[in-house]
């Protein structure tokens, strides 16, 4: 059918794919980087305790209580911290705020496949820079003019951590525009570079709830950086929707971040069951990056990646896999409790010894 004449005004996007979120009980799930264990016990009691009349009223627009439980953890003032519905509205906002200039911005060529998606979607130009063959990233590729710098510190999907002062080392060589860090995963052993924040008003440093916090189906996302960086981003969040972040998520959200001891042991739990499984996956003949996140990015030797990626959905159990240049040859394994990775490696070893399910 020819196309419509409404059609040419369209605003055409290719969208990005998430994981898969497959419903039944008996799956074990590995595809999207999810915290196997529960929220913090407080998040339980605001549920419990939570007086629905309140629905009727619309929600505080700038989520001040999480805003300022955020603040005080991260000991920035609440003007500093930007809340949005999961980091990547938080991303989303960010990019439509300060990558105007239309010169290019930079992240790397294997990194989140999100950015490029906004970069589209807001018609902002853009550059992806190669990662080096030990995949890490080579920040002289970075001193180049630009619109503007992205990129996930661990690296996403390889786990990689760059140092605070390779970081440091971008942001100065950058003044002119706005370097964003998205420390999605900086939880499972890595350094913040937070602290830089003081420092450099054109740095903005992103986290999420989703990962180390356990609530990714509640959808709190944040940005730490400058007064200034944070009133614009503000500014045009409330140009387009003011109440973006329900009642009940931001009480449950200033609850998660004020337990500090049992976010560190649920981390901990985490970060343990990442390094065992990462011997057991040399065992079974997989060699991998050395993660500092809450997945191992692994590339099997006896079979193809996506031979391994379909014979474990047989079996239900979830993994994540791209068809893409490079990262066709890898796995992108969450760490979930020891129980799920040890019925992984079951299936794992089954699947290399060419048993059927
Ligand atoms: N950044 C990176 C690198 C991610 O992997 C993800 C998770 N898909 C996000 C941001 C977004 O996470 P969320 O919106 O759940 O905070």
């Amino acid at each position: 059918m020819d196309k419509q004449k409404w059609e040419e005004g369209v605003r055409k996007v290719v969208p990005y794919t998430p994981g898969e979120q497959p419903q039944a009980a008996d799956v074990i799930k590995l595809n999207t980087n999810e915290n196997p264990y529960p929220p913090a016990p407080g998040v339980r009691a605001v549920l419990d305790g939570f007086d629905e009349s309140r629905m009727r009223l619309y929600p505080t627009p700038d989520a001040r209580v999480l805003t300022e439980a955020i603040a005080e953890r991260y000991r920035v003032k609440a003007e500093q911290v930007f809340v949005g519905v999961g980091s990547d509205d938080v991303i989303s906002m960010a990019f439509l705020t300060f990558f105007n200039s239309g010169k290019p911005i930079f992240f790397p060529d294997i990194t989140y496949s999100f950015y490029d998606v906004w970069a589209e979607v807001y018609r902002i130009p853009y550059e992806t820079k190669p990662l080096r063959s030990d995949l890490t990233i080579d920040p002289e590729d970075y001193k180049a003019e630009n619109g503007g710098i992205i990129f996930p510190n661990p690296n996403a999907p390889t786990g990689i951590l760059e140092s605070v002062e390779m970081i440091e080392e971008i942001v100065k060589a950058n003044l002119g525009s706005v370097v964003m860090i998205d420390e999605a995963y900086i939880d499972f052993g890595g350094e913040s570079c937070l602290r830089l924040v003081e420092k450099y008003d054109n740095l903005l440093v992103i986290q999420t709830f989703s990962k180390s916090r356990s609530m990714a189906g509640m959808r709190i996302g944040f940005a730490i950086g400058s007064e200034k960086l944070i009133k614009y981003m503000n500014d045009v969040k409330f140009s387009i929707n003011s109440y973006t972040m329900n009642t009940v998520t931001q009480l449950c959200g200033a609850e998660a971040v004020k337990d500090e001891e049992y976010f560190r042991e649920s981390v901990s739990r985490i970060i343990s069951t990442r390094e065992r499984s990462k011997h057991r996956l040399k065992e079974l003949g997989f060699s991998f990056t050395d993660s500092k996140s809450n997945f191992i990015f692994a590339r099997p030797e006896k079979m193809s990646a996506k031979e391994i990626f379909t014979e474990l959905r047989k079996r239900n159990i979830y993994v994540r896999y791209w068809d893409k240049p490079v990262i066709c040859d890898y796995l992108r394994i969450t760490v979930g409790t020891d129980e799920e990775m040890d019925k992984l490696f079951a299936a794992l070893e089954e699947i290399q010894n060419g048993q059927t399910c």
